[in-house]
């Protein structure tokens, strides 16, 4: 194009300021007042790097989950479903091998019958564990509802009731892995191993798919017939490889996580080797049954499509995660991780020190979802908790954390762990809401914003 003299460049800044200013309208439209827009900006012209190595790495997942789907031979037939047993449910049947090209494991078992991410692990574990085995977990305590599944703490129909033990070891001080230890705790019991890749709501750090290896490498050389576990819950496509490509024998995880991209409405996986899915298979239909039955019904679109988007909505909810820590750690609030750490789930910790903090946080994210948005979360007495929790999801699916979503216990250090966002524009607005519902309450000072 040919520019002549300075009315072009006139033109072209004025459109830019006029959008500027429009964007900054519709902000002020949505309650988000000037200081903590012109702070956002501010930040988010310092991610450019983070969010370009972001995309880098969704590039990479969108293309193995479209080669998978082509090499797999996807056709327009494998959308529809079955009723009744599902026997010949094309779909469902193509749908787990392209789950096992993606985690690059021999099989995998998809279904809407797995009810969420502890269905799935409890299966995988109540499915390769036979009375007198020993489960350990190399890597401290699991995610809270593991407990009851294992029996940590008793429950009915727990690992514990069919005479499978557990031990534990944890993680030494600064992080790293007790070797030691756990070449003790192993011994000829010992059948499966669990790790769990994301922190959940610990303050360990998550581990990465390479420390994963690492794990697993150290159990096979003693023990080469263990079967290792990985809970991905969380993890999917934040990096370009998985638990199965450094030696696991099961990937676990939901559907309304990560893998499910938002359009999954239910659902769980096991992506692994030929003879664990099978176990896993025959437990969850029945003996002799296997994966031969279980309807899809009407759902296979869903999980093929969510699935094909989840590397980018992935990416949208880890910008989302980076954007939050560097927005909130100028303003000294605690991070976990930090702004500048390398991410291995989409799980983001801030840490306000005050009730009125989580609060207002949750309520600043709730404020700004495209379902509920009116209603006010509140703290309660949640079961199984042993102080209130404030919760905020305004989400097409229930429960759905691959959304934007927030949730804080009511006790020190006062934290809030944040995850989600289907799209990262959503994640950068409801972050910027929260902030504002922190600066309306006065708990961030107007100088705090540098404005
Ligand atoms: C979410 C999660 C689970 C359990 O999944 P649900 O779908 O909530 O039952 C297990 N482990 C980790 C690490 C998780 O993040």
């Amino acid at each position: 194009m040919c520019r002549q003299g300075g009315t072009l460049s006139f033109l072209e800044d004025m459109v830019k300021r006029m959008t500027e200013n429009g964007l900054k309208d519709m902000y002020a439209g949505m309650g988000i007042g000037e200081e903590v827009y012109e702070y956002g900006r501010r930040i988010l012209g310092t991610l450019e790097d983070r969010f370009r190595e972001i995309d880098r790495i969704a590039e990479y997942n969108q293309l193995k989950v479209v080669r998978a789907m082509q090499e797999s031979q996807v056709s327009e037939a494998c959308l529809l479903g079955t009723t009744g047993y599902g026997y010949n449910d094309l779909g469902r049947d193509r749908l787990e091998e392209v789950y096992a090209r993606v985690f690059h494991t021999e099989d995998a078992l998809v279904r809407p019958q797995i009810t969420c991410g502890t269905h799935a692990l409890a299966l995988a574990l109540m499915s390769n564990l036979r009375p007198g085995d020993e489960l350990l977990s190399p890597v401290g305590k699991p995610y809270d509802t593991l407990e009851e599944v294992i029996g940590i703490r008793p429950s009915k129909g727990s690992l514990a009731e069919y005479g499978i033990t557990y031990r534990q070891v944890e993680l030494l001080p600064d992080g790293s892995f007790d070797y030691e230890g756990i070449r003790r705790a192993l011994h000829e019991r010992t059948r499966l191993v669990t790790i769990q890749r994301s922190k959940g709501y610990q303050t360990r750090p998550t581990l990465s798919v390479e420390r994963i290896g690492e794990m697993i490498s150290f159990i096979k050389g003693i023990r080469p017939d263990v079967i290792c576990m990985v809970d991905n819950c969380y993890g999917e496509f934040v990096e370009t490889t998985e638990p199965g490509d450094v030696g696991a024998d099961m990937v676990v995880g939901s559907l309304i996580k990560n893998p499910g991209g938002g359009l999954a409405p239910i659902g769980g996986y096991i992506a692994g080797t030929r003879e664990c899915v099978e176990n896993a298979a025959f437990r969850l239909t029945s003996p002799g049954l296997g994966k031969e039955v279980g309807a899809s019904l009407g759902i296979l679109k869903d999980f093929y499509q969510g699935l094909f988007l989840a590397p980018t909505v992935t990416a949208a909810a880890l910008k989302g995660a980076v954007f939050a820590a560097s927005l909130y750690e100028p303003l000294g609030f605690d991070v976990v991780p930090d702004s500048r750490e390398s991410r291995h789930d989409i799980i983001q910790a801030v840490t306000f020190g005050s009730p009125e903090g989580v609060i207002a946080f949750c309520q600043g994210i709730q404020a700004a979802a495209p379902v509920d948005s009116h209603v006010t979360p509140e703290p309660w007495d949640m079961p199984g908790y042993d102080a209130k929790v404030i919760m905020a999801a305004g989400a097409f699916v229930s429960g759905s954390s691959i959304e934007l979503s927030a949730d804080g216990p009511i006790k020190p250090p006062y934290a809030v762990y944040f995850q989600g966002g289907l799209t990262w524009h959503h994640a950068c607005f409801g972050i910027l809401k929260s902030l504002q519902a922190l600066k309306d309450a006065g708990l961030v000072a107007r100088e705090a914003l540098g404005v």
